[in-house]
């Protein structure tokens, strides 16, 4: 099962190190090209604006956006988390727009820029080290998608079928729970 992680900005080679910890082989995707060879597609951390400004130049936002459809799962952390939702709290437009939640940025307040919190998150472990940065948190979710993770009362992991988003950074951890997730996730997809 092969894995890419976008490689256009952020926490690119820890979701490498992890995909690989998971049993995957994982590649850092860094033209469109790419996109034809994968299973499977992580977004990492980073600044969502970024992110999508460069997706935009090298093309790979209609690619990738065909995903879901094309059963080969999404896996967005924290800024990619923001690039899968449909609404964008206080701003109009959204990125790839491929699950039905709205998210809100930096939700967190400038004391909380960055913490630790052990958290239950549903199919995937009960006790998941989950390090958020700057975060965002999904606001509301549409009725198909699935809420894996609160904290604080706020949803920090959700997933509507192909799709995956957290908040946090498991990347930053050495927990691969949860790529491991996402991998079973691509497998029930590929079969
Ligand atoms: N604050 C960033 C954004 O809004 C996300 C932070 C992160 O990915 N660690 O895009």
């Amino acid at each position: 099962m092969k894995i890419g992680v976008l490689a256009l900005q952020g926490a690119v080679a820890e979701h490498l190190r992890m995909l690989e910890q998971a049993g995957a082989e994982a590649v850092a995707i860094k033209k469109p090209e790419q996109l034809k060879e994968l299973d499977g597609l992580v977004i990492p951390g980073g600044e969502s604006t970024t992110i999508s400004k460069l997706m935009h130049k090298y093309g790979f936002m209609e690619e990738v956006r065909k995903f879901p459809s094309e059963r080969k799962p999404l896996f967005g952390t924290c800024a990619g988390a923001i690039l899968l939702a449909n609404r964008i709290h206080g701003q109009d437009e959204a990125h790839l727009a491929v699950m039905d939640m709205t998210v809100e940025r930096n939700a967190f307040g400038r004391q909380k820029d960055s913490f630790e919190a052990v958290l239950p998150v549903a199919g995937v472990a009960p006790d998941f080290p989950a390090v958020f940065i700057r975060a965002p948190y999904i606001r509301e979710v549409g009725e198909s998608v699935e809420v894996l993770a609160k904290y604080d009362e706020k949803i920090v992991a959700a997933r509507q079928g192909a799709c995956l988003a957290c908040a946090f950074h498991p990347e930053l951890t050495e927990d691969h729970r949860f790529h491991k997730y996402f991998l079973d996730m691509v497998q029930e997809y590929r079969a």
